[in-house]
């Protein structure tokens, strides 16, 4: 059993030429919405890898709120704690795909920004009855720091993804961190070492475990996941694909990961590899939520 407390965005992918100048207009060459936000994003890989999974987060008071709580519906993950902030509107992203290929991000947190402490209180019983909380940096950090002093407390085993980055984190809330599991810009952003090679990954792995760290877990996109505890160090390497769109690949592997993994950490390489297939998945497919792929698929793909 799966809980994921985080943020849930309506996704605006507009696809343009290039950034517009200043006080240019342009058209864009396409405009589509889909379902994202990371904690949610997370909650779809976990319950399409096959957990049960449960959300607390927060939507605003707009026509974006019921899309994002049906999207969660229909991959049956409980929304009995998806409340509603009345002040302010649901959390969106404007993802602008130039034709070059990059991407720009712009987010309104919206309504994630008011997820509280009351909100998690109203949600105990669901984290008690869970294995893992697992949690992002897209809703308040004092809440997400309250949530996890609880469940560590209930022995409920705590997931931190620590995106997006920011350079320090909160003493209070490592220390309520079981596993800590950042992408490899983020993991630099937190170590000030960069992730280059095996040995800059032990290096980071080294600042982590000075922090307090237990287990880690950097994701290196195409490389694969590195991971280290106190018992020692591995690397699995990622599988071979054509990547048309990495949105959501960091998410399908966390929650992939969670429907896997045991609490004590025993199958770490196990789990990792599982995580690493469905999100090679993804990344072949296009948008957030619409290319996590369902156990069938996984299955189905490597025997
Ligand atoms: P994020 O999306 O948070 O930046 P990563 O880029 O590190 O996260 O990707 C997460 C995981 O997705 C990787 O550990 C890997 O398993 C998988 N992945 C990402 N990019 C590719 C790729 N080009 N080919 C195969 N797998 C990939």
């Amino acid at each position: 059993k799966v809980v994921v407390l985080g943020s849930l965005n309506m996704d605006s992918i507009l696809r343009i030429p290039r950034l517009p100048l200043g006080g240019e207009t342009m058209e864009m060459t396409d405009k589509s919405s889909a379902p994202g936000g990371k904690g949610a994003n997370q909650a779809v890989a976990a319950a399409r890898a096959g957990a049960q999974t449960s959300f607390i987060g927060k939507v605003g008071a707009d026509d974006a709120a019921e899309v994002l709580r049906d999207a969660l519906k229909s991959d049956n993950i409980s929304v009995e704690h998806v409340t509603t902030d009345e002040q302010r509107g649901s959390g969106q992203a404007f993802i602008l795909l130039q034709e070059s290929g990059q991407n720009s991000i712009l987010v309104y947190a919206g309504s994630n920004q008011s997820l509280s402490k009351a909100d998690v209180d109203a949600a105990k019983d669901v984290i008690k009855d869970a294995d893992f909380l697992i949690s992002q940096f897209e809703t308040p950090i004092e809440t997400t720091t309250y949530a996890f002093e609880y469940a560590q407390s209930v022995g409920v085993t705590t997931i931190l993804n620590p995106a997006p980055a920011i350079p320090t984190i909160p003493a209070d809330l490592l220390k309520v961190t079981d596993l800590i599991a950042p992408n490899e810009t983020e993991s630099a952003t937190i170590t000030g070492i960069e992730v280059t090679d095996a040995a800059s990954m032990l290096l980071n792995a080294a600042k982590f475990a000075q922090m307090g760290c237990k287990e880690l877990i950097i994701t290196v996109g195409a490389r694969g996941a590195f991971y280290a505890n106190q018992n020692g160090s591995g690397f699995v390497d990622a599988f071979k694909v054509k990547a048309v769109d990495t949105t959501a690949a960091g998410d399908t592997f966390l929650g992939a990961l969670s429907s896997q993994l045991k609490p004590d950490f025993s199958n770490m390489r196990e789990a990792i590899t599982f995580a690493n297939h469905a999100s090679s998945i993804t990344v072949q497919r296009l948008g957030a939520q619409p290319s996590i792929p369902t156990l069938d698929e996984i299955k189905a793909e490597y025997k």
